[in-house]
Formats: C-alpha cells, sequence, structure tokens
C-alpha cells in the first residue's frame, strides 16, 4: 500500500490527517481491503477503494510445499517480478524472506538471480506490501532479506520499510538484512539506531576465489568487509551472521573451514552453513557429509557453526532458486508477446 498516495488523496478528500494512522494500522493488522476498515466513514472506503490500489503489488502465481511453506511471485505496477516466501517452522516462528530489488546487478556464479536480468530498486512500499501479502494469510514474526537483489544497494527503501515492520508483528531484532559485503551499506546501518541484524554471505575466505564466486569481492575485498563487520558489533553489539553456501569441491574443504576460522573472531560471528539448492548454473552442492565436516571443523575452533534447514525446495522456494520460476514466468511472458 502506497501511503504517500493514500495520505496525498485524504488531503485531497478533505479528511483529518489521523485517518492515515487509521488505514495504515488496519493493514498493517493484516486487513484485506478497505471496506475491511469500519471505523472509516463509508463514503471514505468507497473512494480510497476507487482512488488508491489497495496494494503496490499484484500476485501473478501462489505455491505451497509440503512443509507448509508459502512462496508467492508478486508483479509491480510496471510488471517486474519478485518473489517473497513465508517459512513455517514447528516451533511456531513464522519467517518472511522478502526481495530488496527485482532481479539484482551483482553476478554471483553460483546465484540465480545473477543470471537474470536486472531490473530495478524496489520501493519501500513495495517491500512493506510483501511482508502485508503474508500478514493477511497470518501472524509472521521474523524477516530476512535474503530474496531477490542485493538490500544494501537500495538501503533507504529497505530501511524506510524496517522501520513499520514493528507495526506487522516484526520487530527490528528479528529482521536481518544480508549482504554481500557493501561496504556503504554496512557502514549506513552501523550509524542507523533500529537494533537490525546483519548477515555476510561470505562464502569464500580466500580472496582470489571469493572474486571468482563473488565479482563484488574486487571492488570491496574481504579484510575490509569484516572490518566493517566489526564496526558494526562494536557499536551494536550484535553478532553477525555470516553466511556460507556449500558448494561441491570449490569452498567445502576442511583446509577451506580452517581458512574461515583464520579470519572469524568466535566472539562476533555466528555461521549459518548454506546447503546449495540446486539452480541451472551447473554447480553442485556438497554432500551432507562434507557440509558437517566443514561444521566440525569451524566447532572445534571455537566458532559457533549451524547447518541451515532447507525449506520449500519442493516449489523451488528455498535460497536462491526465487529467480528460477519468475525467469520461466518472464519467458512465458517472452513467448506469448513473440507469438502475438
Ligand atoms: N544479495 C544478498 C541477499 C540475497 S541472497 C546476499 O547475497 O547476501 C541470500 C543468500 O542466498 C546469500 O547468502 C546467497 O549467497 C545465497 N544463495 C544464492 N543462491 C543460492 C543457492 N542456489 N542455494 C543456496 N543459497 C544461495
Amino acid at each position: 500500500m502506497n501511503l504517500d498516495l493514500v495520505a496525498q488523496t485524504l488531503t485531497e478528500l478533505g479528511e483529518p490527517s489521523y485517518r492515515l494512522d487509521q488505514v495504515w494500522k488496519w493493514a498493517a493488522e493484516g486487513a484485506s481491503s478497505y471496506e475491511q476498515m469500519t471505523n472509516l466513514p463509508k463514503r471514505l472506503r468507497d473512494a480510497l477503494t476507487e482512488q488508491v490500489p489497495f496494494s503496490t503489488l499484484t500476485v501473478d502465481h501462489e505455491a505451497r510445499a509440503s512443509d507448509g511453506t508459502i512462496k508467492v511471485l508478486l508483479r509491480t505496477e510496471d510488471d517486474r517480478v519478485l518473489e517473497a516466501v513465508l517459512m513455517r517452522y514447528r516451533d511456531g516462528r513464522r519467517s518472511l524472506c522478502v526481495s530488496s530489488q527485482s532481479g539484482c546487478p551483482l553476478t554471483c556464479s553460483f546465484c540465480a538471480t545473477g543470471k537474470m536480468k536486472f531490473g530495478r530498486n524496489l520501493s519501500a512500499w513495495e517491500i512493506l506490501d510483501q511482508a502485508l501479502y503474508f500478514r493477511r494469510i497470518e501472524q509472521v514474526d521474523h524477516c530476512v532479506f535474503m530474496g531477490m537483489g542485493e538490500p544494501m544497494m537500495n538501503l533507504d527503501n529497505v530501511l524506510a520499510a524496517c522501520r513499520r515492520f514493528p507495526d506487522i508483528g516484526i520487530t527490528h531484532r528479528r529482521t536481518a538484512i544480508s549482504t554481500v559485503g557493501w561496504i556503504p551499506g554496512i557502514e549506513q546501518m552501523t550509524a542507523d539506531p533500529m537494533p537490525l541484524r546483519l548477515a555476510l554471505s561470505l562464502h569464500a575466505a580466500d580472496g582470489a576465489l571469493r572474486s571468482d564466486l563473488m565479482p563484488v569481492n574486487d571492488r570491496y575485498p574481504l579484510a575490509d568487509v569484516l572490518k566493517a563487520c566489526e564496526a558494526f558489533y562494536e557499536q551494536k553489539r550484535r553478532m553477525v551472521f555470516i553466511e556460507y553456501v556449500m558448494l561441491a569441491g570449490i569452498n567445502d574443504s576442511v583446509g577451506q573451514a580452517r581458512q574461515l576460522a583464520r579470519v572469524l573472531d568466535p566472539k562476533m560471528y555466528k555461521i549459518n552453513l548454506i546447503p546449495y539448492n540446486p539452480t541451472d548454473v551447473g554447480i553442485a552442492g556438497s554432500s551432507p557429509k562434507a557440509i558437517e565436516a566443514f561444521r566440525d571443523e569451524l566447532e572445534a575452533r571455537g566458532l559457533n557453526a549451524t547447518i541451515r534447514l532447507t525449506r520449500g525446495r519442493d516449489i523451488a522456494a528455498a535460497c536462491g532458486q526465487l529467480a528460477a520460476g519468475a525467469l520461466t514466468e518472464q519467458a512465458a511472458v517472452a513467448v506469448g508477446a513473440g507469438s502475438s
């Protein structure tokens, strides 16, 4: 919901300014239409229904996995695609994975989003509308910016959306922003008063290998990125999550675990080892045995390392797979356009 547009419309209609808060409160609590906002006069509900789209996004497709995960393919008003996911855990946690951009300008070799054409940054309203989509289904309490895009390249809009998350039920402490190591963004997050979580996609401690996997490493080398993460930790006293995607024969040897342990201070970092989800880029994920040996090596060196659960694999909703569906969808659109 574009609240700027709601505000402008309310002004044009000569409504008092508290109406904006009323509208937002209903939306944040899961209302699915202006009609449901019963403390607004009927004529105002009708006017809003007519003049302001309830969401900035429309739904192209929704898929539900056997483990309860829900993935939705969404479309902006100018026809850009993006995806968002709701993960449901047995302990009751409801965690969202949202996109910050349609596509991604970075070109990490193992990531499907990096292969699709970059669209644009999403607005704060488009980010919020992903969360509201799921809030209309049920209560939600966690959010990670691990969908499409690099959140730090669109940080103003990401932070603007985060500012409103608590109204939806997601506190700042339960919100994590994941980055390839975009230093200006890490610095801006460090200076921001919200107690958000920082996650760094590291993937290789060796500089040459990291640059191969993530070309952004040439621009912001790992040593400098870790300095920025350490400044974040000093300022916030919040541990930084390390994301490390496990690629067979590429970054998963015990020697590489040792190398990783040498650059990470156990008091500042928590490591998530991510099983690689197959995409069509021709890279294979590490075996469970290799992932366990990697984890054991890190733990032997005093680091806290967890093997991440894979959710929603049967609907291609898992990490890094979000773009795949969108690509198929775009291909379908392209074919449709070609034949007409
Ligand atoms: N651009 C940000 C956030 C989006 S990606 C970042 O890179 O951190 C979220 C995480 O998914 C990143 O750690 C990314 O490396 C990882 N990822 C990408 N493709 C994947 C795949 N196919 N399987 C598992 N994880 C993947």
